[in-house]
């Protein structure tokens, strides 16, 4: 069963694949058949199968012997391996849903997880990419988890940890951004806090922070280090941020009471 869940999964990455390469290029993210973007040829379906037709072709398009980003493929592995996890947690360990989910409540929850994963790979891959965080895609999604929060538990109690909890989330960032007058983040980090407040309510926002500056902190250091970077360059935080988010949503729970079993 976690299989089918990695194939859906990599299904999921192909269709990200194709949204993240139309966007920026204003092109419609409508059913159009895909082409290559070196030589213009039509791809078939056997060139679109997730993961396996790249392998297949050696890292090439068929028809101008062109090299394709092994970036493709590995979001397919990723979205892949993102929707193994639900399976794992979810329905293995925390029996949150059933392997093929029976009610109503169990279909919104796993479709909510799913949109929710989907809607952060693509915000780690933009924000790597451009340095930006999209809004067409962060509103929409505050939106949704604020419904998948809800739906899950519909009460005053989560209505306030949720709404508490993308306050935190959001203000965190406003601060900095009053503070520095905007030098230090954009626009985009703060609705991205509220976003990650939504969708993992409070107090697990404060989680995804830290463990997103210590993600930060580690890879800014290790490129410093490295000499990649220079002090003062640019870091795309929201990456950070995305993959904070998506340790919090499947381990945050566990993390959080492992820390305070602590004795220090
Ligand atoms: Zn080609």
């Amino acid at each position: 069963m976690g299989f089918i869940y990695f194939l859906l999964g990599t299904i999921l990455g192909s269709f990200l694949n194709a949204v993240f390469y139309r966007l920026p290029r204003q092109m419609s993210a409508k059913w159009e058949r895909s082409i290559c973007p070196n030589c213009g040829h039509v791809l078939k379906w056997y060139d679109l199968i997730p993961v396996v037709s790249f392998v297949w072709l050696r890292g090439k398009c068929r028809y101008c012997h062109s090299r394709i980003s092994f970036i493709y493929p590995a979001v397919e592995l990723v979205m892949g391996g993102l929707l193994w996890l639900v399976w794992y947690v979810f329905v293995q360990r925390k029996q949150i849903i059933q392997p093929v989910p029976a009610n109503l409540s169990e279909i919104i929850f796993l479709l909510g997880v799913v949109f929710l994963l989907w809607a952060l790979v693509f915000i780690f891959l933009y924000d790597f990419k451009y340095y930006l965080i999209l809004d067409k895609i962060v509103i929409p999604t505050i939106l949704v988890a604020f419904v998948w929060q809800l739906s899950q538990d519909f009460s005053l109690d989560n209505l306030a940890k949720v709404t508490l909890g993308a306050v935190v989330g959001g203000g965190f960032f406003a601060a900095q951004f009053i503070i520095s007058k905007g030098r230090w983040i954009g626009g985009g980090d703060i609705r991205l806090g509220a976003l990650l407040g939504a969708m993992l309510g409070w107090p697990l926002v404060v989680l995804a922070l830290v463990l997103a500056y210590f993600l930060g902190s580690a890879v800014a250091i290790g490129l410093l280090v490295s000499g990649k970077k220079k002090w003062g360059s640019q870091i795309p935080f929201g990456t950070f941020l995305a993959v904070a988010a998506i340790i919090t949503l499947f381990f945050g729970y566990d993390i959080w009471q492992w820390y305070w079993s602590l004795s220090f």
